[in-house]
């Protein structure tokens, strides 16, 4: 138990209400959220930023309009519309976990039966409870994990740190006041910690918990949450074929159904291995007999490694390899993860990796 005592969260809920974020996934005061938004968009925030989310909720929201349109999609149009957004086991867990909401006739109320969902873990379920259903939860993201370890000059390391950090939302949250709103409550905590208590130069001279907080006094709130050192990610290495013929037809074969990017389209290729593939080592893996030129170096970050692409096209009359064919000017449609939208950006004029998706 921390010794000071919690900030009091009617402080922060009359700030809240004054300067809450508009965000298309959240209800407006006086509207009742709907978990179908929920729930979609804190999948689509795990590891990726509201402005980056944005465009991409309003196009799938638009495919998929409700849970039931969802479920009843094709795997494939899903994958096609979340290509871009990464972490592609999230689209299966989404659409797995669409079926088994609209078979159980809508969304659990109970944070165990959310739990219980594909793709749905401790902070999403607790998301979804808190702000969908108003059930006295707080859910700890990285906002709020920072926020709170500035208010309570919380100095061990994450993510050691992180069960500290859970018992000291658990006792803000236990404010009659939070638990009266709790979806207000938990949202006003995101909100303070993106745009108040922010990673560098938090403004908490406007902050509405600034004379509770712990960090701000002892003046080394900005150097808080302490990370423990990451180890640097591995490099791995491929090689990649953009094959193409006269009528601007290009060869493209699938993942394997499971694992990393599964499911989805990629241009031919080697493994990706620790080792840089040598040119004898690379051409037995070349699709076909064709006059390869080097088209240039794709550099992406997963997770656990970081891969070096080398990319190499060419045009043959016509293309006969395992795989199938799409037109080059269409690919939008097609469930390419962004690494291969920075290959197809190497070899269209014009085109850039973030032209993510037209939705069809
Ligand atoms: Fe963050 Fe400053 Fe507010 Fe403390 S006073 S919670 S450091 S913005």
């Amino acid at each position: 138990m921390s010794p000071e005592p919690a900030p009091p969260a009617a402080a922060l809920l009359a700030w809240y209400d004054r300067h809450r974020r508009r965000l298309p996934w959240r209800a407006e005061p006086g509207e009742v959220a709907d978990p179908y938004r929920v729930w979609l968009s804190e999948i689509m925030l795990q590891q990726t930023t509201v402005a980056a989310v944005i465009p991409y909720y309003a196009r799938f929201l638009t495919r998929f309009p409700t849970v039931e349109a969802l479920a009843a999609a094709d795997e494939a149009a899903v994958m096609a519309a979340w290509a871009g957004l990464g972490y592609y086991a999230r689209a299966r867990n989404l659409h797995a976990c669409a079926r088994a909401v609209v078979a159980a006739g809508g969304f659990p109320r109970e944070i165990a039966a959310l739990r219980a969902l594909p793709g749905i873990g401790p902070y999403t379920a607790a998301a979804v409870a808190a702000i969908a259903f108003g059930l006295p939860t707080v859910p700890v993201d990285g906002n709020v994990e920072r926020v709170i370890a500035r208010l309570g000059a919380i100095e061990t390391p994450l993510p050691t740190a992180k069960p500290q950090i859970a018992a000291e939302a658990a006792r803000l949250g236990a404010d009659p006041a939070a638990r009266a709103r709790a979806s207000d409550f938990a949202q006003a905590l995101f909100d303070l910690g993106a745009t108040v208590c922010t990673p560098a130069a938090p403004s908490c001279a406007l902050c509405p918990w600034q004379s509770g907080c712990v960090g701000r006094r002892m003046g080394i709130a900005e150097s808080l949450p302490r990370k423990a050192a990451k180890s640097p990610r591995p490099l791995r290495h491929g090689v990649h074929f953009w094959l193409a013929d006269p009528a601007g037809f290009v060869l493209l074969r699938r993942r394997p159904p499971r694992g990393l990017l599964g499911g989805m389209t990629e241009l031919p290729g080697t493994p990706w291995r620790a080792a840089p593939w040598g040119a004898a080592e690379w051409a037995p893996h070349a699709p076909m007999r064709a006059d390869w030129r080097p088209a240039g170096e794709v550099r992406h970050g997963f997770t656990h490694f970081e891969l070096h692409i080398a990319l190499f096209a060419a045009e043959v009359p016509a293309i006969e390899a395992a795989g199938f064919l799409r037109s080059a000017a269409a690919l939008d449609v097609e469930a390419l993860p962004s690494v291969m939208r920075k290959c197809v950006a190497l070899v269209l004029p014009g085109r850039r990796p973030d032209d993510a998706l037209t939705i069809v």
